[in-house]
């Protein structure tokens, strides 16, 4: 079927509406009616082909919740009227190694929910800045929140994850020193998530702006990062760094606040690479430099309920669709608290 979207038709061209055509649902799917979807920082990379590779029209929007519409005839865990979500991934081999282990976003034939293969027009997936999508099963989380916090749970099927999954990774909890590097859409996510486990979590930041409500997020301690002298002060204290800043920068100054045997893990996917770390920064204190991708399917219907349990959400600021351009433009600047979320029915205007 038809419906309404907005995306763009090349690089340098904004965000416009436009429709695009859905899968009737096979014996496998669910069709989910769009309530609403976050706005990542990766969608303004893709539609500018910030990466390479990206494929035209873009519809973006990889933070989907909303309600099933329909569904195939094989399909046994959603019904029509259940609350859902749709994340990063929307197909995956489903039989390798990364696949049985439930870490489906890192098997080498991952499709995400946009910009990926698929045998539906136009030959590439379309995101969620649309009125519905067809998601097989497999791919689809079921959402425990009250309906009324609905808008504010899509951000946690990106910048939720992306924060969850290397915090549990690396273990953090009750005793760790844990930095949450840039305050956004991730990091604000990072810093609700890491005070949920029990860690002491400190916001680096480079907007003096955001000290009071890093705290409010649940940040023991702020750090301007730009500020070499406060910097200084938490030298080689810090049991993990989570790095989500979009741009390029110097990560130096990061590791010198990790302790011995410390980790920092990027999650920060900027067009261009960061300036290398120096090697004396990382062997003298054996510290590591990681990265991380979203997180599978399970772990990410695992940190749904972790937030729906604690009553954690995102602190969003609603906009209409046809806002979209403009909200680039602020999440450039850092001028957001902490994430844009589209009302879908404004697509219907
Ligand atoms: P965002 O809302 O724009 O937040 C990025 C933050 O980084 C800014 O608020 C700012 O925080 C800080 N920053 C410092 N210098 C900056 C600069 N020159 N340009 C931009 N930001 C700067 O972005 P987001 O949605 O959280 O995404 C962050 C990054 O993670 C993006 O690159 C995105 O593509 C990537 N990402 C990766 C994954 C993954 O799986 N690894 C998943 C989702 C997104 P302060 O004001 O506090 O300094
Ligand atoms: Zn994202």
């Amino acid at each position: 079927m038809t419906i309404k979207a907005y995306g763009a038709q090349a690089s340098d061209k904004p965000l416009q509406a436009m429709t695009l055509t859905r899968r009737t649902p096979g014996a496998h799917d669910v069709q989910i009616e769009i309530a609403y979807c976050g706005v990542c920082h990766s969608d303004l990379h893709q539609v500018r082909s910030e990466w390479a590779g990206t494929l035209y029209p873009c519809v973006p929007g990889h933070e989907i919740v909303g309600r099933v519409s329909a569904v195939g005839t094989h399909v046994s865990g959603f019904k029509a009227g259940d609350l859902v979500g749709v994340g990063c991934i929307v197909d995956s081999c489903g039989h390798c190694e990364e696949c049985a282990a439930g870490l489906e976003n890192y098997c080498d034939q991952m499709v995400g929910t946009y910009n990926g293969p698929t045998p539906d027009a136009p030959g590439h997936t379309l995101g969620g800045y649309s009125q519905r999508i067809v998601v097989n099963e497999r791919y689809v989380l079921r959402i425990r929140h009250p309906q009324a916090q609905l808008a504010a749970v899509a951000p946690l099927l990106c910048a939720g994850i992306t924060t969850y999954s290397p915090l549990r990774h690396w273990k953090v909890g009750p005793g760790h020193k844990v930095g949450v590097v840039g305050i956004g859409g991730l990091g604000h996510m990072g810093i609700k998530l890491a005070h949920a486990m029990g860690a002491h979590v400190v916001a680096l930041t480079t907007s003096e702006s955001k000290r009071t409500a890093a705290l409010a997020l649940g940040a023991d301690e702020v750090v301007i990062s730009r500020d070499t002298h406060d910097m200084a002060a938490h030298a080689g204290s810090f049991n993990f760094i989570l790095n989500t800043v979009a741009a390029p920068h110097d990560l130096d100054p990061f590791f010198e606040l990790l302790k011995r045997d410390g980790t920092m893990a990027l999650v920060g996917a900027p067009a261009t690479p960061h300036p290398s770390p120096q090697v004396f920064n990382l062997i003298m204190k054996r510290r590591s430099l990681a990265g991380s991708l979203i997180g599978g399917i399970p772990e990410t219907q695992e940190m749904l309920d972790f937030c729906a349990e604690r009553g954690i959400v995102a602190d969003i600021e609603m906009i209409r669709i046809d806002q979209i351009n403009q909200a680039y433009e602020r999440m450039l600047k850092g001028d957001v608290k902490y994430r844009f979320v589209i009302d879908s029915a404004s697509l219907a205007a």
